[in-house]
């Protein structure tokens, strides 16, 4: 356990494994994005980007029991039925850790490769949610500090005001009672819920929004107070719950996952997040400096003490369903990315692992249109509805220059993809596939060429 791709090879330990992580927060495109890479590893018809596919060295990938016995198994089969059925439909949503090995038989290129033989390379995807990782903000804090930075920044965002009532009447002196923590964290959770539907990103504690096996624990039981409060048995136990969260949820995660993982991608759903407005950009690009923290060499003591020498090599920020995208518009989205990763690396003071920025649709569910209105050919995507209707639309436009969308103070805060994306819901296309291809996609050849290229 814990022991590096390279390293294991060096000692000898028999076939090398990476250890491939897979996040984003919830809907951003986890779930979609395995099943698609894992299918198109399978079967490669549509993978020319991977070097290893396309000169033939790879020669078969197939599916293995995963080693960690106690984890839940990620459901490829159930997912790629639902994806590539003949009804399609899009998979239940990542909810938990669960992970799954593929394994690549690799045939040795070069001018020894005879020599050699082939070789099996193990890919353990490792899938969790990205609400978790932003936990890790909350390690270096006490209970009092992160109650006033959530409540200094609560005013405005959904929910709030309903959380503020059930603080109100609150007395220091009161006793503690659970049905009082249930119902101040069962108003906290919803106001949690609320922010992230429309678009924030912070959203601390990150099991509250996933639960998990841990529904309803005393660890998942608090809510920020007011430092008024304090002194009171409901705060005392509120700060003892927290620590609780800290030692006994937060750390054993990135302990058992985040710390053995080789390589990781970081899905975003900019689309959604551009759409939303300007405030979900710039909570997105907070999210990118904070998750670029959690991978910085110079980390906080604890993490740093749990990871040893251990470093994750790489890091892909891919930016989801590029389909809903005509091609003409893809190089702004990942420019788009690209200036927003820049932005996080310099916030993150981050110099650690190779990192890159791309847009990417694991499924692709769109084919091109142009849309004629009133004179402009309008670039359009077409796709089937999830109600069955086939329609085209034009999503809106991006800013040519990501400084326009970055810095809205400078430049004058503008809506952006104001025209059909709020209605594009596609389904997954049928499917007519030729033997040896996988499912269609944008670029996810490339991103797997990023990941684990230089392992085939
Ligand atoms: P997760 O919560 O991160 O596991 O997200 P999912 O993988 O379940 O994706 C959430 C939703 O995003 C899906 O139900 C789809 O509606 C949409 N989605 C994900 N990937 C794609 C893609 O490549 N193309 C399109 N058009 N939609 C996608």
């Amino acid at each position: 356990m814990g022991i590096g791709s390279d390293l294991m090879r060096g000692l000898g330990f028999g076939d090398p494994v990476i250890r491939l992580g897979v996040t984003g927060l919830s809907r951003a495109g986890k779930t979609v994005f395995i099943t698609s890479l894992v299918a198109n590893l399978m079967d490669r018809g549509r993978m020319h980007a991977l070097r290893a596919a396309a000169d033939g060295s790879l020669k078969t990938a197939w599916l293995q029991p995963q080693p960690d016995d106690t984890v839940p198994r990620f459901d490829f089969e159930r997912h790629l039925a639902a994806m590539t059925g003949t009804e399609p439909h899009w998979p239940d949503s990542t909810r938990h850790v669960s992970q799954l090995r593929l394994s690549l038989r690799i045939e040795p290129r070069g001018l020894f490769s005879g020599l050699r033989g082939p070789q099996t390379v193990h890919l353990d995807i490792v899938d969790y949610p990205g609400e978790w990782l932003l936990d890790l903000r909350l390690m270096e804090k006490d209970f009092g500090d992160w109650s006033t930075e959530v409540l200094s920044r609560i005013d405005g965002r959904p929910g709030a005001g309903e959380y503020l009532d059930a603080l109100s009447g609150l007395d220091p002196v009161d006793r503690f009672d659970e049905p009082t923590a249930q119902r101040l964290a069962e108003a906290y959770t919803a106001h949690l819920q609320a922010t992230r539907e429309a678009g924030w990103s912070d959203c601390t504690p990150g099991r509250f929004l996933i639960p998990g096996e841990l529904a309803g624990s005393p660890a998942l039981t608090f809510a920020p107070l007011p430092e008024g409060l304090q002194g009171g048995k409901l705060y005392k136990e509120f700060r003892r719950r927290f620590d609780a969260y800290k030692s006994r949820v937060v750390k054993p995660f990135f302990r058992d996952h985040f710390a053995r993982i080789d390589r990781q991608v970081v899905l975003v759903d900019v689309l959604g997040a551009i759409h939303q407005g300007p405030q979900a950009v710039e909570d997105m690009r907070r999210a990118m400096a904070d998750i670029l923290t959690a991978f910085r060499p110079g980390r906080a003591g604890w993490l740093a003490q749990l990871l040893g020498t251990r470093r994750v090599e790489r890091i892909l920020f891919a930016a989801t369903k590029a389909d809903h995208l005509h091609h003409t518009q893809h190089n702004r989205l990942t420019a788009i990315l690209s200036a927003t990763l820049r932005e996080a690396r310099d916030r993150a003071d981050f110099s650690g692992a190779r990192t890159e920025a791309m847009a990417i649709a694991a499924l692709r569910a769109t084919t091109e249109d142009i849309i004629r209105k009133e004179g402009d050919e309008l670039p359009a995507v077409r796709g089937r509805l999830t109600d069955g209707r086939q329609a085209a639309f034009y999503p809106g436009e991006l800013p040519a220059d990501p400084s326009q969308l970055l810095n809205p103070a400078r430049d004058g805060a503008q809506d952006w993809l104001d025209g059909d994306y709020a209605v594009m819901n596609f389904a997954p296309a049928p499917m007519t596939r030729r033997p040896g291809d996988g499912p269609p996609h944008i670029r996810l050849d490339r991103a797997a060429e990023f990941l684990i290229g230089d392992m085939l």
